[in-house]
């Protein structure tokens, strides 16, 4: 049985004493070496010595992915299972407001490519996907502390009203009553009504659709949701932004960028693939914004590496001037500003600031 977590009020004798009754010495020992680490980080995350640290280290930026932001992330965790709350990201941007300083991912990728300076502790939002949960959720709190961000459109989603692959095959699987699925090239049969094989099953699934992009993967996910007895799940509910929602972002200030049409990894398919939808996104964007997009950030859907020498030379040749990688790190002047590092929010407000000065001394979170 994991450890339950206990509340952080009580003085460390009670707490002890409370931890030993319900798990034992050997469990109160570990609770309390959790937790010890947890006031550890707290206490530290609000002294100086980060910032005196920071003086030993070069001037860094960071850069923070998000995807999606709801009320209650946990209503549709079995579809998305990438939506933080709405309470911690009011927080995190709160925080970013009082203790950092808000930069765009256009200051960012100047400040790689030229050295410009920027202020101390600089750190740019971004989303990616185009979950209508950026425009309907976070767009209200980015303006009440005044952040910007960068909203990464995965194209085919916007235009057809579709989720993202990844989340489809996530929602099959979680939802399916069929008790055994053959994966469709290796023929390997998983029994689903034991979890672990639930979990591979997916994971396999998710590896085989990063390598397709657009009909191809379409077919394959529609094939699987048939295989496994599930309706689309996208016919329910409007999961993603329309254009009119993605222009909203750029009249309130935001950034439009690229994410590829069909959320392929595009170190994964052919050269004619990886160009289409690298250029492609461009396009479509240019044409629905009616004015030059110049950043990207690349899908993360399964496999490695995300990212090749191609693909950064197929950016270079479309004209962006960013693109952000799925690789944890702080942002150095100097870096190429077509693989900029990013990392996760973390949930947590003390992990998420404790993640975030780490960065900035160069430490991947
Ligand atoms: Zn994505």
């Amino acid at each position: 049985m994991g450890v339950r977590p206990l509340r952080l009020e009580p003085t460390k004798s009670v707490y002890y004493h409370e931890a030993v009754a319900r798990f034992g010495a050997r469990g109160a020992l570990r609770v309390l070496r959790s937790t010890s680490k947890r006031w550890f980080k707290k206490a530290l995350v609000r002294s100086p010595i980060f910032s005196a640290a920071r003086r030993f280290f070069p001037p860094a930026a960071v850069i923070l992915s998000y995807h999606s932001i709801l009320e209650e992330p946990e209503a549709t965790d079995h579809i998305l299972g990438i939506s933080q709350s709405r309470a911690n990201f009011e927080a995190h941007m709160k925080a970013l407001a009082q203790h950092f300083s808000p930069v765009t991912v256009e200051d960012v990728a100047q400040f790689a490519r030229s050295g410009r300076e920027l202020p101390a502790r600089a750190v740019a939002v971004t989303f990616d996907d185009g979950f209508a949960d950026n425009y309907e959720v976070a767009l209200p709190i980015l303006k009440r502390y005044g952040i910007p961000s960068t909203f990464y459109i995965m194209v085919d989603a916007v235009e057809n009203g579709i989720l993202p692959w990844y989340c489809r095959i996530r929602y099959a699987f979680n939802s399916t009553r069929q008790s055994r699925w053959s994966h469709p090239e290796s023929q390997r049969t998983y029994d689903l009504t034991i979890p672990e094989e639930r979990k591979a099953a997916r994971a396999s699934a998710w590896d085989w659709g990063a390598a397709l992009t657009g009909k191809v993967q379409q077919d394959f996910v529609g094939g699987v949701e048939r295989a496994l007895e599930t309706e689309p799940v996208q016919a329910k509910r409007g999961f993603m932004m329309d254009w009119e929602q993605v222009r909203a972002l750029r009249k309130a200030g935001h950034t439009i960028g690229g994410h590829t049409l069909s959320h392929p990894n595009v170190a994964q398919v052919s050269e004619s693939e990886a160009r289409s939808e690298i250029m492609g996104c461009k396009k479509r964007l240019e044409e629905e914004i009616r004015e030059p997009i110049d950043h990207f950030s690349y899908p993360h859907p399964a496999l490695n590496p995300q990212w090749s020498k191609q693909t950064l030379e197929l950016t270079r040749e479309a004209g962006f001037k960013s693109a952000a990688l799925t690789m944890a790190g702080p942002v150095r002047a100097g870096d190429d500003p077509l693989a900029l590092k990013r990392i996760y929010a973390a949930n947590d407000l003390d992990q998420f600031t404790w993640n975030l000065q780490c960065t900035f001394l160069g430490r991947a979170v």
